[in-house]
């Protein structure tokens, strides 16, 4: 984050120019809600350099928003929202409102343990000085109001990629692209998806911690120019049961230096079948090694595991394969043109629910682990794990992955190089705040559960 006088020049400059009266610092908290505290433009200036006080605690809130008992964590203690201002976007849904992403610091100014987005900023120096390009595909269901316990109205009933869809959301999908356009959010691709009322837009892939922030206002936007309208857009993986699952696939791929010194995807090599290099395999490796304590971080709710199952893309197999869309890792064909360029590796196990510094910085982690430790991935898996034996899913080595938030939750505390990474603080909290929403949801009527996720996310 570079906060220094001259960027937050240009952010006071912004705010005069979008004749904004309230800048929201927010930050996103370990169920994946976008919180914080506004200022005022007269308050702007200083505040940018000093930071919002916050409570502590909060981060060790869950879905209901009480804080768990977590040593260290009580009504005591103080910590700053400090905002990057390059994250800086108007809320052309919210009208003299605007907007920057802020890491949590203490009251001193240093990094503080327990911030997400931080974390994500030592995964990536901790990441052997390879540069990481992120992209996300959050897919989301329309509804035609806000949710409530057993009643969520579909916006539409349009098919997969069905023209008449494109219509059917043509005045909200492009109103969402221009608010998208205004924040400097560079949208690549839009389709009516697979389920009735579902939806998925793109942003061009940026680096890592752009590409979080890009997504965490993607999401705020598409959610705040349905609401302006009376519509209602959630990301929640099931938000009804009997729904397709909304997935949030994370894409990356890792740069550096070439023969020749220029910045090139050190994923790719051209000689190999699949297009991908050594680093890459043994990345995939580390993802493979990780993933079941890994989910707890990326499919990180108890209804994304409604969306977790076989049959439904989500890629509920622990396995990785060339445009494989039942394996946890799938490794999407080249594009024509840009071969190099485009070779990526994909997460498919991977939702809304997660928050994406903690997902991110993990998964980075996780395949850095692999490519120092050399891992080997195995041959890709060819063939629709949905459609095998178990006896077949054992001969072509596909792992089971966690069936519920418990079992991932199990699977990350008993992960020790995750829980490491992860830091006291965070490894204190996390699992501790997953296990509250757990009981909490444990205590609620199914369809209470469904409509929490569908309202809050
Ligand atoms: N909706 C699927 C999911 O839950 C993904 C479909 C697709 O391949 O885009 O991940
Ligand atoms: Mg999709």
């Amino acid at each position: 984050m570079v906060n220094s006088a001259a960027r937050r020049a240009e952010v006071e400059q912004a705010v005069a120019r979008d004749d904004i009266e309230l800048v929201r610092f927010l930050w996103v908290d370990h169920s994946s809600v976008t919180r914080g505290k506004a200022v005022s433009r007269s308050s702007l200036a200083s505040r940018m350099e000093s930071g919002v006080g916050l409570a502590r605690t909060r981060q060790a809130a869950g879905l209901l928003d009480l804080g768990q008992p977590v040593p260290g964590f009580d009504a005591v203690g103080e910590v700053r929202l400090l905002p990057d201002p390059e994250s800086y976007v108007p809320l052309p849904h919210a009208p003299g409102s605007a907007g920057m992403l802020c890491d949590l610091v203490t009251v001193d100014g240093e990094p503080w343990d327990a911030c997400p987005r931080t974390f994500l900023k030592e995964a990536l120096a901790a990441a052997d000085g390879y540069h990481v390009s992120a992209a996300f595909e959050p897919e989301f269901t329309l509804c035609a109001g806000q949710p409530r316990p057993g009643a969520l109205e579909l916006f539409d009933d349009s098919l997969c990629f069905d023209n008449e869809g494109f219509d059917v959301a043509n005045s909200y999908s492009i109103e969402l692209l221009r608010a998208l356009r205004a924040q400097k959010l560079e949208v690549e691709t839009y389709h009516p998806e697979f389920g009735h009322g579902q939806h998925e837009m793109t942003l061009r892939h940026a680096p890592a911690l752009r590409a979080v922030d890009n997504y965490v206002w993607q999401r705020a936007t598409t959610r705040g120019v349905a609401r302006a309208r009376g519509m209602w857009a959630t990301f929640a993986p099931v938000p009804r049961p009997g729904l397709r699952g909304n997935g949030n696939h994370a894409h990356l791929s890792l740069w550096g230096p070439g023969p020749d010194g220029r910045t090139v995807n050190l994923f790719a090599d051209d000689s190999d079948p699949l297009g991908l290099s050594a680093l890459a395999r043994h990345f995939i490796a580390g993802l493979l090694d990780h993933l079941p304590g890994l989910t707890a971080l990326t499919t990180a709710s108890v209804n994304s595991y409604h969306r977790l199952q076989p049959g439904m893309w989500a890629g509920a197999f622990g396995a990785w394969g060339p445009d494989n869309r039942e394996a946890a890792i799938r490794i999407p064909s080249r594009l024509r043109g840009s071969e190099a360029a485009s070779t990526n590796i994909e997460l498919k196990t991977c939702d809304s629910t997660a928050n994406p510094y903690l997902a991110l910085g993990a998964m980075i982690h996780a395949g850095m682990d692999g490519v120092r430790r050399r891992l080997d991935p195995g041959a890709p898996l060819t063939a629709d794990p949905a459609r095998l034996s178990d006896d077949e899913l054992r001969r072509h080595g596909v792992r089971a992955l966690p069936r519920s938030l418990e079992e991932a939750v199990d699977a990350l505390e008993r992960d020790e190089f995750l829980m490491s990474v992860l830091g006291p603080a965070r490894r204190a909290l996390y699992p501790s705040v997953k296990r509250a929403d757990i009981r909490d949801l444990k205590a609620m009527p199914e369809a209470d559960d469904y409509a929490l996720h569908a309202i809050r996310y």
